[in-house]
């Protein structure tokens, strides 16, 4: 028998830890509902990269539903395999893509891992989210020592020192090796300074940029790519000054504080909104805008923050999706070099974004875009994944290369920092002529 009961890995009683409700595509389920709509059907494991890599039940969509159910309803006592089937989840979302019932599995698994018994309450996750709600100042600081120490040529000692966990970011730690610069100017310092993007003394605006923490602390140039192009296709906006989405806290399993970083930038959106009227908020790293738009359901259980939750999520936007098609004008690449499109994960299964960003690659790069196999594979990026699931993630990542390689492209397109992270780690070792670029660099290198 294990040291722990059943109860302690999955206690819904434990408020500050769980959602009560979902927001499904079949309407609002409680989370037992929720997993019970599962019927087991088992259309999901044809497209589980965890099952269909390793062919275990236990490790695949269906078998995740069962677990939560059979938790919740106190009827397992095999806690391993439970915390194993749901930790080694990718969140891709590929199940409830195909999924008829429309379960919900990413949301399930989190609130498998939200468990009384380490998950989301060890020191590092909590002193990272914690800096990073409350003492933003703090937070970059520490950041900035960890990039110096790797521009000294001491990546390998701000890893030991532990920089990157204390600051609740392992992966940034693991992935240093593909991080090409690290910045020491951070982005949002850099757009609070464009004299184009202050709100004050404007009275509508089109679009109002939210900085990612990928774009904001480590991919600068991305946000700066994103900024030009919103500017050019669909004329002035603002900054939002934002905070960080959440999204780090929401999946460390810290959902309090996650309605708190939720509630700052809604209450920025509401201000800006009364001084400019209708816009739209766009961002650009897929992972944190899903989230956004998924604001509602930290809120379900409160009248007045739920519909204000809501107004924001509908006023959200991801880059990918956002520029017009038809006003696009731009060069192919001049080097005619192939290039291709790796759809991310939060943007083809969390927000169905599929069709638009290949239209207006097809307009810009013509005969030089080609489609790539499995696009909507997942690259096993996923966050801290490639940290804390290695073998799995480079297994789930080997086969992604091999399809980037097999279209023979210089250049591979994806919309989310984890992915730019993770493909160009693969690409370095395993197919190092082709580079992964995020899609506003892209698009707004050819329509300068
Ligand atoms: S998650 Fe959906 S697709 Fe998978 S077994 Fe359950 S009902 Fe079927
Ligand atoms: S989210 Fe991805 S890895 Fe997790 S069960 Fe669904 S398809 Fe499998």
């Amino acid at each position: 028998m294990t040291k722990y009961d059943i109860n302690e890995l999955y206690d819904h009683t434990q408020e500050p830890f769980h959602l009560k409700h979902l927001l499904t595509d079949l309407g609002e389920r409680t989370v037992y509902d929720a997993a019970a709509q599962c019927n087991r059907c088992g259309y999901c494991e044809t497209v589980c990269p965890t099952y269909m890599l390793t062919g275990r039940e236990t490790i695949s969509a269906r078998g995740r539903n069962q677990f939560l159910r059979l938790l919740i309803e106190g009827k397992t006592r095999d806690i391993d395999s439970a915390r194993e089937s749901f930790s080694t989840c990718l969140l891709c979302g590929a199940c409830s893509s195909v999924c008829y019932a429309k379960v919900p599995t990413p949301d399930l698994v989190l609130e498998g891992r939200r468990s009384r018994d380490g998950y989301g309450r060890g020191f590092a996750a909590r002193l990272g989210v914690d800096l990073l709600l409350n003492r933003r100042g703090v937070f970059e600081l520490a950041l900035k020592a960890g990039y110096l120490l790797k521009r000294l040529g001491l990546a390998a000692l701000a890893g030991k020192l532990g920089f990157y966990d204390f600051l609740g970011l392992p992966a940034l730690g693991a992935a240093q090796d593909a991080l090409k610069h690290a910045p020491l100017k951070f982005l949002r310092k850099i757009l609070l300074k464009d004299p184009a993007l202050k709100p004050e003394g404007k009275k509508e605006a089109a679009w109002a940029y939210f900085a990612p923490c990928g774009p904001n602390y480590v991919f600068t140039e991305v946000g700066a790519a994103t900024v030009a192009l919103l500017k050019r296709f669909l004329g002035p906006g603002v900054f939002t000054d934002n905070f960080c989405c959440g999204l780090l806290a929401y999946n460390y399993g810290r959902v309090t504080e996650a309605r708190e970083f939720a509630k700052k930038n809604i209450l920025r959106f509401e201000e800006l909104k009364k001084a400019l009227g209708g816009f739209t908020v766009v961002g650009d790293c897929s992972s944190c805008v899903a989230f956004m738009k998924s604001y509602e359901q930290l809120f379900t259980e409160d009248e007045e923050w739920r519909p204000r939750a809501k107004a924001f999520a509908e006023a959200v936007k991801d880059i990918l999706e956002a520029l017009p098609t038809d006003k696009i004008k731009g060069r192919g690449p001049a080097d005619g070099e192939t290039v291709t499109y790796h759809d991310s994960c939060r943007a083809c299964h969390g927000q169905g974004i599929r069709s638009e960003p290949r239209e207006t690659l097809k307009k810009i790069a013509g005969k030089a875009f080609v489609e790539l196999p499995e696009s909507d594979w997942c690259c096993g990026g996923a966050g801290a994944y490639a940290f804390t699931q290695t073998a799995l993630s480079e297994r789930i990542a080997d086969r992604k290369i091999r399809n980037i390689a097999s279209t023979q492209a210089g250049t591979v397109l994806a919309g989310a920092t984890s992915c730019l992270l993770q493909l160009n780690a693969g690409l370095k070792k395993k197919y190092p002529s082709a580079r992964a670029v995020h899609y506003s660099v892209y698009m707004d290198n050819l329509t300068r």
